[in-house]
């Protein structure tokens, strides 16, 4: 799945590629791409043509392109395996190539969302009064929006009677922090993922949250220096970020810190890695 950093590398993508043209023609070569827009994809089609899209927008792991003047927008669901690919519309079409936009300007280029396992798509929502897709209305600001609020975030962790991980992967208290950034952010704050939250003190929850976001804007930095050269690549592919991580996929490998072999927990149908001696469990589940 694609985290934050590689969504907004999309959407910086869409900014600087899609932003501003209009809709001429949409091919929906496969159902499934749009089967959460229940009108069908010829009504997907037919609502799009002739819209102009705006700058594409981002909260956590969701990216939209709003329509221009319709008070719509088009969310991308990118699922496992979903891309949004610009490519010369001269280019062949990629195997899984399953909605394709083109545009009414002398660009050259079109839109393609491609996905080999169909679990992502494309749909199109009424806008909240924040502007964001009606479907999305609830998603909590990302820690790398400027409005996100660290006050009222700290305040409601403490409140929330549940434990450190799940709290960073609830995406109604904060957005767009995936499991491998939850991972990373944790060992850099010497936290273990089962901490209970309401014993997190202020300056705790606070050097957690500037690790949640040097991780990702480490991610952004690296998915930013390769964007330019690969504007055609503008994509969501897991893995895309050449990623260094000091806890993520490290099992039995010595923490960077103390050099104690890193562990593995079976943890919510994923996987919790940490270091036993900088991430000390708490003490009602030791
Ligand atoms: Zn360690």
């Amino acid at each position: 799945m694609p985290e934050l950093p590689e969504v907004e590398v999309v959407r910086r993508g869409l900014e600087r590629w899609i932003a501003g043209r209009t809709v001429t023609e949409v091919e929906v070569l496969h159902p499934r791409a749009v089967r959460r827009h229940p009108a069908g994809g010829a009504d997907f089609a037919a609502r799009l043509k002739g819209q102009r899209f705006e700058v594409a927008r981002r909260r956590g792991k969701y990216l939209w392109l709003p329509l221009a003047d319709t008070g719509t927008s088009v969310l991308g669901h990118l699922g496992m395996s979903g891309q949004l690919l610009v490519q010369p519309e001269d280019a062949p079409d990629e195997k899984h190539l399953r909605i394709r936009m083109r545009f009414e300007d002398s660009a050259g280029t079109e839109l393609r969302f491609v996905d080999q396992r169909t679990f992502g798509g494309l749909s199109l929502h009424a806008e909240t009064p924040d502007g964001l897709p009606d479907v999305i209305g609830h998603i909590a600001r990302d820690p790398l929006d400027p409005a996100f609020d660290d006050d009222a975030f700290q305040s409601a962790l403490r409140l929330r009677r549940t434990t450190v991980k799940r709290a960073l992967l609830d995406q109604s208290l904060i957005s767009g922090v995936g499991n491998i950034y939850a991972d990373e952010a944790l060992w850099r704050s010497r936290l273990h993922y089962d901490r209970p939250t309401g014993t997190l003190t202020r300056p705790r929850s606070a050097e957690l949250l500037g690790h949640v976001r040097d991780v990702m804007n480490a991610a952004l930095a690296v998915g930013g220096t390769s964007f330019d050269s690969l504007y055609v690549n503008v994509n969501g592919e897991s893995g895309y970020f050449d990623r260094s991580l000091d806890a993520y996929g490290r099992e039995d490998e010595p923490c960077r810190r103390c050099g104690t072999p890193m562990r593995r927990r079976a943890w919510m149908n994923r996987s919790s890695y940490f270091c036993p001696r900088c991430q000390r469990p708490p003490r009602a589940t030791a």
